[in-house]
């Protein structure tokens, strides 16, 4: 009855109001003749306090032992994904071919879809940051927790880890062959709702960082970055980023659009930081993360113990 209702209203609305409380992002909200709610009026969870992205104070982040390396699945297998825009982001759909385990995660997680955040500028472009500093863009490899492992399968759809996101920054570097069938396939799909298959084939390790450093990572909990903002997500965000070439990076930004019409670029399609508020960012146990400590940090317990030893 309450879902009769809703649609009834729904269908009454006027064309616009119906446009108006559909959310964008802040860059689509400022153009005068667009109307859409940008990410201070965004709905569902959007405003409540476990939200993503966060800025990762690498020095406040606290040592989990647990937190091992990942088991990648299909993460080689190459194929001729398809690639679409929905409006948002580009989206790959990785179908049923991959999925991940370990990693501090409690069971296997599909891996959904791969899509990615990004700017024309070179440090504003990624969702996450570390110690405030922002990268190009920030890739999103989305999965969701395994059916039928869960002896509760009505709990299990409310856990606060039913989605895996693994998040890997971009930053400008040398051009990255790897990249090319998905950044070719952007031509084919400039309009919301287009779709096309890359025109060669490619893995999801071919997209990523080398496979090594892939057991530095951060680890927190919180939420989707696009409404509703469900408080749902293990995040995973790693420290060693992909490198793009510049012209790789601005093709996201010169080739796809937000609108039917073509007027506005996608770009900038990155939610705000939110705030961190009681929540613990956790780094895996693999040793090299020490360095990312202040030195000083490192050489105290040295000192301590030459003082030490030189007092007996
Ligand atoms: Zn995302």
């Amino acid at each position: 009855m309450r879902l009769l209702l809703a649609l009834l209203v729904l269908a009454a609305a006027p064309p616009q109001a119906r446009a108006a409380s559909h959310w964008c992002y802040q860059i689509q909200a400022k153009p005068s003749n667009y109307t859409c709610l940008g990410p201070d009026e965004w709905e569902g969870s959007c405003q409540n306090n476990r939200q993503s992205p966060i800025n990762i104070v690498t020095a406040k982040t606290q040592l989990d032992p647990n937190l091992g390396r990942f088991s990648f699945s299909g993460y080689n297998k190459k194929h001729q994904w398809v690639v679409g825009n929905n409006g948002h982001t580009v989206m790959v759909s990785l179908g049923d071919m991959a999925s991940i385990t370990g990693g501090g995660l409690s069971t296997r997680y599909q891996a959904k879809q791969l899509h990615l955040h990004w700017s024309k500028a070179m440090d504003r472009g990624s969702e996450h940051s570390f110690n405030g500093e922002r990268f190009a863009m920030e890739i999103h490899i989305v999965h969701e927790k395994e059916k039928g492992l869960s002896r509760n399968a009505s709990q299990n759809q409310f856990a606060e880890d039913e989605v895996a996101v693994l998040a890997f920054m971009v930053e400008e570097g040398p051009k990255n062959v790897n990249f090319q069938p998905l950044v070719e396939a952007l031509s084919a799909i400039p309009r919301p709702n287009m779709n096309t298959t890359m025109e060669s084939s490619v893995s999801l390790f071919d997209l990523l960082p080398e496979e090594e450093s892939l057991r530095h990572y951060f680890r927190y909990l919180g939420s989707l970055t696009t409404p509703t903002c469900d408080e749902k997500v293990v995040w995973t965000v790693f420290q060693e980023p992909v490198q793009l070439h510049r012209d790789q990076i601005l093709a996201f930004s010169q080739k796809l659009f937000y609108d039917h019409e073509q007027r506005v670029n996608m770009t900038d399609n990155v939610r705000p930081v939110q705030s961190l508020g009681q929540r613990q960012v956790f780094r895996s146990g693999a040793p090299g993360l020490l360095l990312s400590q202040p030195l000083p940090t490192l050489l105290a317990p040295v000192l301590a113990c030459l003082t030490v030893g030189f007092l007996r």
